[in-house]
């Protein structure tokens, strides 16, 4: 299968295959790590595509059709803003109406989309940054139903994809930048650009975790440094890891490993935990969780994958001083971002963001708007809970329709 996307009025570039788009994917997070930035602007978007384009003109990847050097050209001329600001006003006659529009390429917009294309729906799904959604981002995914030897997140995304296409999902890459629901027809704009009227919308947008943003972060990511017990603690059984954060998340986390590995460290800013007290009570009654309070983590280091962590112990204080853990894994648990700014001018959120939605359904509080995956779930947040929402979602969208 051919992806084709466009840049500039003219070059078209051919990535050889489906396969390829999570290297698109690195060079975006490198993109997004060199501007250490969570919103990317439409113009940041152009910035983020001629990074790619290096990226696969240097590979050799890219076959140019109606090449014209201008065009790539402007490209690297520097941003006018005004310019810019006025091609990004909605063209006139530029839009288009939609039966189902499904926001976000994950586990829970996929599985919207296989269920809303079998229910005639014609749904029409955008991809946003990261097409394929997190699991693009990790390697082996062994909790998910169906695979008995295990898969990798790209692989088991390219399949989820497919099984929507088969059934006629309309799959594009575009970011939805701004939404008005406030009529009967939602309007949703697409690369702050294109408008899309859409009689039903799922939001299927998902969760970003948070880092501390040390650089070593990084360099270990799926190496040693995991966002998710859940998903990644099977593979440190029987070692030494430690996780960082204080609060519920952090102390959950550290009492599911605690049954898995060696011995957990529990890393805390603070003197005392956030989370509470039954909380608190199980992890101090955990003999193989050691809490490290006034700890703050400095740097990973190891030969290819984290062997240890160095902290500072009463940071900013005058006896501050530094020590080190040796470790296999990094867990982070100091919370995660849900992906709702564009709708949580219209949507109830919890304090931290998360979509609220009528319990045992995917509804939002506006009609006609559905909520599923990790966009609306600050407690399981996995691939197969997203999936499970991302179908209640098209039946939620299904019946909507037809009782309209
Ligand atoms: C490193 C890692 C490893 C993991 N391993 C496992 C595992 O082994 N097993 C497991 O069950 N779970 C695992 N998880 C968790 C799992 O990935 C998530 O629970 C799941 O992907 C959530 O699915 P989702 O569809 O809700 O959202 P996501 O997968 O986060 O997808 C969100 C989608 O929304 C799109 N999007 C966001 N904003 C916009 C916008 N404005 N416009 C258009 N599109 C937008 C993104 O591009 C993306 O396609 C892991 C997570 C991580 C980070």
């Amino acid at each position: 299968m051919e992806y084709k996307t466009t840049i500039g009025e003219g070059a078209k570039i051919y990535f050889l295959s489906d396969f390829e788009k999570p290297l698109l994917c690195i060079v975006s997070y490198l993109f997004i790590f060199r501007h250490r930035s969570d919103n990317i602007t439409y113009m940041q978007c152009n910035e983020m595509i001629k990074y790619a384009l290096v990226y696969y003109l240097i590979r050799g990847r890219i076959n140019f059709e109606n090449y014209n050097t201008n065009i790539i050209m402007d490209l690297f001329k520097p941003l006018d803003t005004k310019a810019d600001e006025a091609e990004l006003k909605p063209a006139e006659g530029e839009s288009e109406k939609v039966k189902c529009l499904i926001i976000g390429s994950g586990p829970a917009g996929y599985t919207a989309a296989i269920y809303a294309a079998r229910a005639n729906l014609n749904p029409v799904l955008y991809e946003g940054l990261e097409p394929g959604g997190q699991l693009t981002t990790t390697t082996d995914v062994e909790n998910y139903p169906g695979y008995p030897d295990g898969v990798t997140g790209p692989k088991m995304m390219e399949d989820f994809k497919k099984q929507a296409q088969r059934f006629g999902a309309d799959c594009r890459f575009g970011i939805v930048t701004d939404v008005d629901f406030n009529g009967p027809v939602h309007k949703v704009i697409i690369d702050e650009k294109k408008v899309i009227e859409a009689e039903s919308v799922i939001i299927a947008t998902g969760a970003t975790a948070k880092y501390l943003g040390l650089e070593s972060e990084k360099k270990y990511m799926g190496s040693g440094v995991s966002a998710c017990a859940t998903c990644d603690g099977f593979f440190y059984k029987g070692k030494d890891v430690a996780v960082v954060g204080g609060g519920d998340t952090a102390a959950e986390e550290a009492l599911y490993l605690s049954g898995l590995c060696n011995k957990v460290y529990l890393i805390v800013r603070k003197n005392y935990l956030r989370a509470s007290k039954v909380m608190q009570e199980r992890v101090f009654n955990t003999k193989n969780i050691e809490v490290l309070f006034e700890r703050n983590a400095k740097e990973l280091r190891g030969d290819g994958v984290v062997e240890e962590a160095v902290l500072i112990k009463r940071k900013g204080e005058s006896d501050e001083s530094e020590e080190m853990i040796e470790i296999d894994g990094f867990f982070l648990a100091i919370g995660h971002t849900p992906n709702s700014a564009p709708f949580n001018k219209y949507l109830d959120t919890d304090e931290v963001g998360y979509i609220k939605t009528t319990p045992g359904t995917s509804k939002t509080n506006v009609k006609g708007v559905f909520a599923c995956g990790d966009v609306q779930d600050p407690v399981y947040r996995q691939a197969v809970t997203a999936a499970g929402s991302g179908c209640r979602a098209a039946i939620d969208a299904e019946r909507y329709l037809g009782e309209k």
